[in-house]
């Protein structure tokens, strides 16, 4: 072995053991870490906490040992927060602008932003993300990787890459099979999308299952029928405790078979009162209620927060 190479072994060795003790990282192929079985409930009772003891909570203390997701009101936008049993901070689209997803976090006086994922480039999902990159440390970015040719996305691509290129984040386009190794009680699993990307910056959203234990929630980013269709006959398993709905609960998602399969209790759609798209559409509130799926929406409810212990869970909304 030459002396470079050595050197070169020792780099990687570094690195390797750098992430097993603290960065997420996105891991090839489909083996993540075992579903925890859950139950470990971090001492605090769950239902001794009220939504505003909830949201008022510092990120580190509150229900430690739990899964903890924020599905925050950000009018017709997404930006979702979620607190991993471990105490990662993951979060999945930013809304249109610095706010709520900044006076959030800031609030829960979290730091460091684990992982960001950026389901697809539209302002409703990415608008933040600017704030979001010059204001925390972030871990690792999983986007699209869809070109889009705003300004907006440019901006935030070319931050990504001057933090890329300083060494101080992970970029990685999510694809469907891909796992992100987070928090060893969760798994974080990839679903769409997969190459060729096609046509629409819609269908070409990332799609995320997060599972801790029995309990799984599915983010499905702007999808429509056709990438869900997809993402069934690539046959990785999508059912989902806990369904954010697709596109704002446009009509040209949330097919029946996708529902079927998801099988949610909780179907929560991030969306703006009065907005302009008639989002949601009442037939695809109509066929989740008639599944019986209890929905919620972010324009009705507010922010709405889901936590479990990987068995059962709570879900709070504000008065
Ligand atoms: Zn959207």
């Amino acid at each position: 072995m030459s002396k470079l190479t050595a050197v070169w072994l020792l780099v990687l060795l570094v690195l390797a053991l750098g992430w097993a003790a603290g960065a997420c990282r996105p891991a090839p192929g489909d083996e993540g870490p075992p579903p925890a079985d859950g139950g470990q409930d971090g001492g605090t009772a769950p239902e001794s906490l009220s939504f505003e003891e909830l949201l008022a909570a510092p990120a580190a203390d509150e229900l430690p040992g739990r899964l903890v997701v924020y599905f925050l009101d950000a009018g017709q936008a997404d930006a979702s927060v979620i607190r991993t049993p471990g105490g990662r901070i993951v979060v999945i689209d930013t809304g249109e602008g610095p706010e709520p997803l900044v006076g959030f976090l800031e609030a829960k006086g979290v730091e460091r932003v684990d992982v960001l994922v950026l389901s697809h480039p539209h302002a409703d999902h990415i608008g933040g993300a600017p704030a979001v990159l010059d204001e925390f440390e972030v871990g690792l970015v999983v986007d699209s990787g869809f070109a889009h040719t705003t300004q907006l996305y440019r901006r935030v691509l070319t931050r990504i890459i001057e933090l890329r290129d300083a060494g101080r984040i992970q970029w990685v386009a999510g694809r469907a099979g891909g796992v992100i190794e987070c928090d060893p009680e969760i798994t974080v699993e990839i679903l769409h999308p997969d190459e060729p990307l096609g046509a629409s910056v819609n269908e070409a959203s990332v799609v995320v299952r997060v599972t801790f234990g029995s309990f799984s929630v599915l983010f499905t980013g702007d999808i429509g029928h056709e990438s869900e269709r997809a993402i069934l006959v690539r046959g990785r398993p999508v059912d989902s405790t806990v369904l954010k709905v697709a596109h704002h609960g446009s009509a040209g998602s949330s097919g029946e078979g996708f529902l079927r399969a998801a099988g949610p209790t909780v179907a929560v759609i991030q969306v703006g009162a009065g907005n302009r798209y008639g989002h949601p559409s009442p037939e695809v509130v109509g066929r989740l209620e008639a599944m019986g799926v209890e929905v919620y929406t972010t324009a009705r409810d507010g922010t709405v927060i889901v936590h479990s212990d990987g068995k059962t869970f709570t879900v709070l909304v504000g008065p």
